[in-house]
């Protein structure tokens, strides 16, 4: 049966549900209805996401139903605990996990259940002390030769075997590339929902479920997921979002080897590994952090951020204001709807300190606004702030820096 359905007897052609839909899902062509003589509501099953927006607006008519297939065997009291995933690329673990980790212990006040990690790959044993230091109750490994660092399809199917094993009632990853590709190939295979990128979790009092908080519709609003009939409960976290875990003096976890569910052939042929070039380091690991707004003016002088970017050894980021003029691609965007980031240093030259902004810098250690404006909110969050010109004031800092540079070599940033 179709998961949604228009009773023609009951609908009287009103339109109602058509203006309802946003996703055009719905036509009134469909055979005369009796009860007004007009055409009835047709639903394209394609279009159609189950929303329920066209069943709220006919409910005076009740001419559409939802029916709601329940995933049948599943039974979630049997599910219980923490679970994040340990993800590791070329050597080292992810710098998401101790945030991961860090989101699962918090969660873990109010659950009182353990934490446990999954991690699978080929040599990965020695990640397990590490993990451990973070406070991890039990560390799920799978370490085989055959699961090669790209191998997703690989993985994904391991992930999924321990999760069905073991039945967490959470299982959280890290909202990266290896996180954004994992997770949802372990969501379907284990008929599980996953709430991708969320920028808090928290439980809910009365019910105990996940809060899986993220935003959406382009940030206008901040939606709050709970997955009631499924488990594990599923979500990506946003990097540098969350607290790391801090250390434990003496970690008490333990490792459990996982031998006895088998490798399958990967479909997938590793043939190399391109790394990106940028002339300055990855933003959101960087420790210095040169951004550039609307006050910019022109996109040839974000060489004038790029210069200082370059100088302190730091990343170039950008507003959406400078974003969205085309001044600097989007992987740029610090912000709500772009990057968190939480450096050492953060400079911000000619923004003005929006909210959406600021949500995403807010954190960093140390804040230096250059604007001309001495009104601008940003010099509310600023731990130093210059009121001035910028294309004076920044090409004077790289300057100084380059000189201190030559004369003591490259200027730690502490
Ligand atoms: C749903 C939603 C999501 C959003 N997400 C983000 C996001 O992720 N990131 C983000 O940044 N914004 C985001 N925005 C946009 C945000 O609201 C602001 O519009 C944007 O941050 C403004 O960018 P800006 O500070 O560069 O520009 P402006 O607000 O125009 O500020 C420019 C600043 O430059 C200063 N200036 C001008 N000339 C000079 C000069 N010569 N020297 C020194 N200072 C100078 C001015 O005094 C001014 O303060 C979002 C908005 C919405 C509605």
């Amino acid at each position: 049966m179709d998961p949604i359905r228009v009773i023609v007897q009951n609908c009287v052609g009103c339109n109602l549900c058509v203006k309802s839909c946003a996703y055009d899902a719905i036509t009134l062509s469909g055979p005369v209805g009796a009860r007004e003589g007009k055409p009835t509501a047709v639903i394209d099953l394609v279009k159609c996401t189950l929303c329920g927006a066209c069943v709220e607006a006919c409910k005076r008519y009740k001419a559409i139903v939802i029916t709601r297939s329940t995933f049948k065997g599943q039974d979630i009291t049997k599910y219980s605990g923490i679970c994040v995933l340990a993800e590791h690329r070329r050597g080292k673990l992810a710098s998401v996990v101790p945030e991961i980790i860090g989101a699962a212990r918090e969660l873990q006040k109010d659950l009182s259940a353990p934490v446990s990690a999954i991690l699978v790959g080929n040599g990965v044993r020695k990640y397990t002390d590490e993990l451990l230091s973070y406070g991890v109750d039990e560390v799920w490994m799978i370490d085989h030769p055959d699961v090669g660092d790209f191998d997703e399809d690989v993985q994904a199917e391991l992930v999924a075997q321990i999760l069905m094993e073991k039945k967490p009632e959470i299982f959280l990853g890290g909202g990266t590339v290896v996180g954004r590709s994992l997770l949802p190939r372990v969501a379907a295979k284990i008929l599980t929902g996953l709430t991708a990128d969320c920028t808090e979790l928290s439980i809910d009092q009365s019910t105990m479920l996940l809060r899986q908080t993220r935003p959406a519709f382009g940030g206008n609003i901040m939606a709050t997921i709970l997955t009631q009939n499924h488990r594990p409960q599923m979500a990506t976290v946003r990097h540098k979002v969350m607290k790391p875990a801090e250390k434990v003096a003496a970690p008490q976890g333990k490792v459990v080897e996982i031998t006895h569910i088998p490798v399958p052939k990967s479909k997938l042929e590793f043939i190399e590994f391109v790394e990106e070039k940028t002339a300055t380091v990855n933003l959101v690991e960087a420790d210095v952090i040169v951004s550039g707004g609307r006050g910019i003016k022109d996109p040839k002088n974000f060489a004038l951020i790029e210069k200082l970017a370059l100088a302190t050894g730091g990343a170039v980021g950008a507003s959406r204001a400078a974003v969205d003029a085309g001044w600097i691609p989007y992987s740029h965007q610090v912000g709500q709807t772009g990057k968190t980031v939480k450096p050492k240093v953060y400079i911000a030259c000619g923004i003005s300190g929006a909210i959406q902004h600021l949500v995403g810098m807010q954190d960093s250690e140390l804040i230096i606004a250059i604007n001309r404006d001495r009104e601008a909110p940003i010099f509310e969050v600023a731990t130093f702030g210059i009121v001035g010109d910028l294309f004076k004031i920044v090409p004077a800092i790289t300057e100084q820096i380059r000189k201190q540079k030559a004369r003591r070599g490259t200027p730690r940033v502490c």
